[in-house]
């Protein structure tokens, strides 16, 4: 884009130069299709559990009479139609929450305590799996960031870490000090992610597989909440995965007093 714009002199005698302000469109239009693309997005995710609930309350309607079996199969899919909507916005409204705050603030938390309270949490999520949980802690790591925040992005990495494990597999968690920063990394027995996928799994809705995904309750909004969190407490996040044998998640964040 090409913008021109006349100068004025302090005493507001006319123009004698101009300016030039050169934007990089492309950029801009990266963005916007990004933009687009993520409203189209959020638009299908939402509709299709909505048909879903509409369709089942039109079969209520006309089958008559109803038995009591099929009815209970029916509200079995309204349920869980709606409560994929319910947690597809809490997570649209965490990631715009996380995305419009610019500052950290001051409060501080135990990355330890929240990693234990996010695995007691999925403990019952793990057994119906048969999938083992573990917590190792080393160290006191002090983050300055809110316990609840630091809590979700325990919570989606080990959700992910049980979702994307084989029956009877193992999650390790860890927790240690190491030369000035918190680390926290979570390591699965499970599916991995193949090379080709790596690059995307941080995008929103990108999924490797959007069936098991759904079906384990997946919004596809769980890593970008994470790298979103990650970032804004000034922190780096990266994995390491072989297909077909597991996955090593890893943060690490400032220790507080440390920024
Ligand atoms: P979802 O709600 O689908 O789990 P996420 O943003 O949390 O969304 O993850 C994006 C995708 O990355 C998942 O759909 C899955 O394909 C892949 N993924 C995330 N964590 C793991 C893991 N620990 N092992 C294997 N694949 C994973």
């Amino acid at each position: 884009a090409l913008y021109t714009a006349p100068i004025f002199t302090q005493e507001g005698a006319p123009a004698t130069g101009a300016v030039l302000v050169c934007e990089d469109i492309t950029a801009l239009k990266k963005l916007e299709q990004m933009r687009t693309e993520f409203v189209s997005n959020v638009t299908h995710e939402l509709k299709t559990p909505l048909t879903s609930i509409r369709a089942t309350i039109e079969t209520l309607r006309t089958i008559r009479p109803m038995d009591e079996q099929l009815q209970e199969e029916m509200l079995e899919i309204m349920d869980l139609q709606s409560e994929r909507l319910q947690a597809l916005i809490d997570d649209l409204l965490s990631l715009a929450e996380i995305e419009h705050d610019k500052e950290i603030g001051e409060e501080t938390c135990d990355l330890g305590e929240q990693a234990s309270q996010a695995i007691a949490l999925l403990r019952s999520q793990a057994e119906s799996r048969a999938v083992s949980l573990s917590l190792t802690l080393e160290g006191q790591a002090i983050v300055q960031a809110p316990s609840g925040r630091i809590r979700r992005l325990v919570i989606n990495l080990v959700d992910n870490a049980i979702k994307y494990n084989r029956e009877g597999g193992a999650v390790h968690v860890q927790v240690a000090v190491l030369g000035g920063r918190a680390r926290l990394t979570v390591s699965d027995t499970g599916i991995g992610i193949a090379p080709e996928h790596q690059s995307r799994i941080f995008e929103r809705f990108y999924r490797v597989d959007k069936g098991r995904s759904r079906e384990m309750g997946g919004t596809g909004l769980g890593l970008s909440i994470v790298k979103h969190l990650v970032s804004l407490y000034g922190g780096d996040i990266y994995f390491n995965s072989v297909q077909g044998e597991g996955t090593t998640f890893t943060v690490e964040l400032p220790l507080a007093g440390n920024r």
